[in-house]
């Protein structure tokens, strides 16, 4: 490959296709006019951030890469207990747990086989931050530590200091703009906003809150492709990628799936380890001490009738929704949603699992995990490297990303789940 040829990302997290409007988001709908329009597409199961990068970093479904949503049940000897995904150092839990991080390689190792280096920016939580590169391939920068190559700790003050939120995502825009595109110019560099999701996970969805917060988003994403412009106005040479992981429901109920399965008798207790639930938002997913036992059919048809349940994924059906049919997670339900808008004419709501590590209620506010049709609507558009303009109506998802960010680095991409995207209409 040549010096030039470059790729970057802009993920603006949980940013809903629908919501990219000319009053909010005016850069993005004018830059669906220049690029490659994916119209169709999807995220992953659990439609969760952190499961999300490691598909994005991938190019591979949870049932692949391992990491298998927001929370996932641990056996660190002392049976199963649910942990958060997102804490700094779930990382090291998953590893002396089972012995590894991700499962399959991520954008990052891939290119520092072929000498590269790639550099993630984000201002998620550092569970997402680092699992786009768990293992320490290239540079990850965070306000809860940032690493190089090696996992060596970096002192890097301006990430330290950055705070989810709209000030926190253009300062690290500023950053990555300046230092990372212009200055070090690695083959691959990935931004990821927190907004709109920090924004949705706190208003209602098409609040004027969430309004700036979209048009803040946009404002980034449009700061980062003029400067990529700027170095490569022919778009020939670096690929420029930007979408969202998920959308957004709004949330109706919380549901306390602990308490329902103690009453059912099917759970001895709320913190009891035969069977853990792993609240994922508008989906949850359940590990079981005797993973081939008579509690695993037992809970799925006790879920099966609950009205709040959308649908049940146990035994082979996991496959079908990307998740693994192996290990200790035996039952997965997505919650049942319902088309209607809320105050601010936004459509969708569903039930959410209630999260005993979380108790503060976001009755009325943004949420995602599920396979709601709002929630399973994040966008992507990409411009240069030989992309035709127009939209393209054949489904997309995730996973896609990676191998084509691998093509135009003229890297092999053959063994992922996701396929390069085509760079002219059909
Ligand atoms: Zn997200």
């Amino acid at each position: 490959m040549t010096q030039q040829t470059r790729a970057v990302i802009v993920i603006c997290d949980s940013l809903r296709a629908d919501l990219i409007t000319p009053a909010d988001a005016p850069f993005l709908v004018e830059l669906a006019e220049r690029a490659a329009h994916f119209a169709a597409h999807r995220s992953v199961f659990p439609s969760t951030t952190r499961a999300s990068a490691a598909s994005i970093a991938t190019g591979c479904l949870p049932a692949r890469h391992g990491l298998l949503g927001n929370t996932m049940a641990l056996d660190e000897g002392e049976g199963l207990v649910c942990r958060s995904a997102g804490h700094p150092d779930f990382p090291d839990r998953l590893r002396r747990a089972t012995g590894r991080t991700l499962h399959v390689p991520t954008l990052a190792e891939r290119l520092r086989r072929h000498g590269e280096i790639a550099v993630s920016c984000a201002n998620v939580s550092p569970g997402a931050a680092y699992f786009q590169d768990p293992d320490g391939h290239g540079y990850v920068y965070h306000a809860a530590g940032s690493y190089g190559p090696g996992r060596l700790p970096i002192d890097d003050p301006a990430s330290a200091a950055l705070n989810k939120g709209i000030a926190g995502d253009r300062a690290m825009t500023e950053r990555f703009c300046a230092d990372i595109l212009e200055e070090r110019a690695p083959a691959l560099a990935i931004m990821w906003l927190s907004e709109p999701d920090y924004t949705g996970h706190h208003s209602p969805l098409g609040s004027p809150e969430h309004r700036s917060a979209i048009a803040a988003a946009d404002q980034c994403a449009r700061q980062v492709f003029e400067t990529v412009r700027r170095l490569d106005p022919s778009g020939n040479d670096i690929l420029f990628i930007t979408g969202s992981d998920h959308g957004m429901e709004t949330i109706t109920r919380a549901i306390d799936l602990d308490t329902l399965l103690v009453g059912a008798g099917l759970k001895r207790a709320p913190d009891s380890r035969d069977v853990v639930v792993a609240p994922n938002g508008t989906a949850a997913t359940l590990y079981f001490a005797e993973p081939d036992g008579d509690l695993v059919p037992r809970v799925a048809r006790f879920l099966a009738a609950e009205d709040w349940v959308g649908e049940v994924f146990a035994g082979d059906r996991l496959a079908a929704v990307g998740l693994p049919t192996n290990t200790a997670m035996r039952v997965a339900v997505t919650l049942a949603g319902e088309d209607r808008a809320n105050p601010h004419g936004v459509r969708g709501a569903s039930p959410i699992i209630q999260d005993p590590a979380d108790n503060e209620s976001k009755i009325g506010f943004g949420q995602h995990g599920g396979l709601g049709p709002n929630e399973q609507r994040p966008f992507l558009m990409i411009e240069g490297g030989g992309f035709a303009a127009g939209a393209r109506n054949q489904p997309t998802s995730l996973i896609d990303i990676a191998p084509t960010v691998l093509r135009h680095l003229r890297m092999g991409q053959d063994d992922m789940d996701g396929r390069a995207l085509p760079r002219v209409g059909v």
